[in-house]
């Protein structure tokens, strides 16, 4: 890895942060809080929140098992998508390289920052090649995107080629794990200290089942989180959401059952979907979807949508072509899909 020195933009290198009331108070337990200009009346939501999530974060460390320095918390992962562009890449001059097809916030991140997307295509088997992500990187590849288990595909990225990719590249890999929870895979975010290039994303949306609260995670070096928490706004995660999310956090149990039920139904709905004479194809999944090859994809969504069940229709996206993408949701849900597709004449 090139020294971070190198690889940061040199404007947010020199950067002096924004320091709020709250950073610039701690220590002496206080009771009379009178610097930051806030109405002393409606409590206790008139406060600022904690601009660095300090008790948040220890909660997380305690499920994540990653300390809380390693963690920044951001409004959604979306926030810390966008964050390693404002920190790496100079715009019109750098570039970023990323598996394809993938989450697209990826590229919308990388137009919004006038940053040169260059993705590199997966193959057949939705597996990526570690070499030909090295062959598509210049001097000025700041980042590589990789989505384990990937968004749409649903499989996970071979193991050993990731490992390779954070090896041999110079700069900073991104890891998005945002179905980790639903996979057998051991998380890579447990590699941080073996990998100072690695950057991890993880989300409250998915397995922890809260994408209305927006929080979003990624675990890093020392370095890097200090990066992003002097870019991010001041007060990024709102005291709404911070509550919330330890509320959800202290009821692990629930969220453990909520995945294993999700993946009990998983290994049916494939089945099921499998023997629907539409189906062409279910792929391989680690994630609470599943993506499947079918006879007439703009079809069938058609039909379900008139039936009032939305699923994703992938076609037009590359490797995808009449492909599906199926949300596993409750078993009522699961079955409406299944008893629709049924009666679906082809
Ligand atoms: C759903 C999803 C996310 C979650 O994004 P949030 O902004 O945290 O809701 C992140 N990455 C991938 C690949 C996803 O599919």
């Amino acid at each position: 890895m090139k020294p971070l020195k190198e690889l940061v933009r040199p404007n947010i290198l020199k950067l002096k942060p924004y320091s709020s009331a709250r950073n610039e108070y701690s220590g002496h337990a206080a009771h009379v809080f009178l610097d930051a200009n806030e109405n002393p009346y409606n409590g206790p939501l008139n406060r600022y929140p904690d601009p660095l999530q300090t008790e948040l974060k220890n909660k997380i460390a305690e499920v994540k098992g990653i300390p809380a320095e390693y963690t920044f918390l951001g409004n959604g992962s979306d926030e810390a998508i966008d964050l390693p562009y404002r920190i790496f890449c100079r715009p019109g001059v750098d570039n970023v390289v990323a598996i394809e097809p993938t989450y697209g916030m990826y590229r919308v991140c990388a137009d919004i920052n006038d940053v040169e997307y260059r993705p590199v295509m997966l193959d057949e088997h939705y597996q990526m090649d570690a070499d030909k992500l090295l062959a598509a990187c210049d001097k000025n590849t700041k980042i590589i995107w990789i989505c384990s288990p990937n968004n749409p595909t649903g499989n996970s990225m071979d193991r050993k080629a990731i490992e390779k990719v954070l090896t041999k590249f110079d700069g900073i890999v991104i890891v998005d794990e945002a179905y980790s929870d639903f996979s057998r895979e051991r998380p890579l975010r447990y590699e941080l200290l073996k990998y100072p290039n690695l950057i991890v994303l993880n989300t409250m949306s998915k397995a922890w089942a809260s994408a209305a609260i927006r929080l979003g995670m990624a675990f890093a070096s020392k370095e890097i989180i200090a990066l992003m928490n002097n870019v991010k706004y001041p007060y990024n995660v709102n005291q709404l959401t911070q509550l919330q999310a330890l509320k959800v956090l202290g009821e692990k149990a629930d969220v453990e059952r909520w995945v294993r039920l999700i993946l009990q139904e998983r290994g049916r709905m494939v089945e099921a979907f499998s023997q629907l004479p539409l189906c062409e194809k279910v792929f391989p999944t680690d994630a609470n979807f599943f993506l499947a090859r079918v006879s007439d994809a703009q079809r069938i969504y058609d039909y379900l949508v008139e039936r009032g069940i939305i699923v994703r229709n992938r076609t037009r996206v590359q490797l995808c072509n009449n492909c599906l993408r199926i949300t596993i949701g409750t078993r009522n849900e699961n079955n409406e899909l299944i008893g629709a597709l049924r009666q679906f004449n082809a």
